[in-house]
């Protein structure tokens, strides 16, 4: 089952593994990058679900790529927590400002880190954050694999199974094909739309075996979306 991958900017040796230690013990998957330049070639090679982006780097200010982040259409929406000594009240209001997630300020706990990025995960990527999504009879374990529809196990492949866990995340919202393949199979994937609706039969197939087919639904010209209202 594919984590959340997470990129640390640090240049600080020691904090960048402590923070990348901290993550991948607890189930994210790592990559690091120790300056802005190696930050956004990480970021061009694979778009990851969240930064943890240090304020002070060797060739750019943090903020700087934050702000960059914020004006292009693919980084746009990818979460960032700030990471600096700085605690000044202003620092922490242009870090904000900026387009920040979050603040966590030198020293911190490793463990204090971990909880304000599921937090943030939480906030703006729920079907990320690792933890136990329930919609009505539906309960989806991610960590596991597993889900369980009434208290009974339900058997689905892997791609099934991430296409419920997004749509699970923003239920009623309407997705379109190539929103679910932006958001469940990642960016820089070349998959026809088509794809999508193979796996959207199939995951109805799946969910038949406890009655819940209903609830992936279409909607006619837009899309997709995991509801409980019955249809029509
Ligand atoms: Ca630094």
């Amino acid at each position: 089952m594919a984590s959340a991958s997470i990129l640390v900017v640090e240049d600080e040796p020691s904090i960048q593994e402590l923070v990348a230690f901290s993550c991948s013990s607890n189930g994210y998957r790592v990559r690091r990058a120790d300056s802005a330049g190696a930050a956004e070639a990480a970021i061009r090679g694979e778009l990851p679900d969240l930064v943890i982006l240090d304020w002070m780097l060797p060739d750019r200010a943090g903020i700087e790529l934050l702000r960059d982040l914020r004006v292009d259409d693919r980084t746009r929406s990818v979460p960032v927590i700030m990471l600096t000594a700085k605690g000044a009240e202003s620092d922490r209001v242009a870090g904000l400002d900026a387009g920040a997630d979050d603040y966590v300020v030198k020293p911190f706990s490793p463990r204090e880190l971990v909880s304000r990025v599921r937090a943030v995960f939480r906030r703006r990527a729920p079907q990320k954050s690792g933890e136990v999504i329930e919609y009505g009879a539906l309960r989806i374990d991610p960590a596991r694999h597993e889900l369980d529809i009434g208290g009974r196990p339900v058997k689905m492949g892997l791609a099934e199974f991430k296409l419920l866990r997004f749509l699970a995340g923003y239920p009623e919202r309407v997705f379109s094909r190539a929103q679910l393949l932006d958001g469940v199979w990642g960016d820089h994937v070349f998959i026809e739309e088509r794809t999508v609706d193979v796996h959207v039969l199939r995951l109805r197939k799946a969910l038949k075996q406890a009655q819940a087919q209903d609830l992936v639904q279409t909607v006619r010209g837009l899309g997709y979306r995991l509801s409980k209202r019955s249809e029509h």
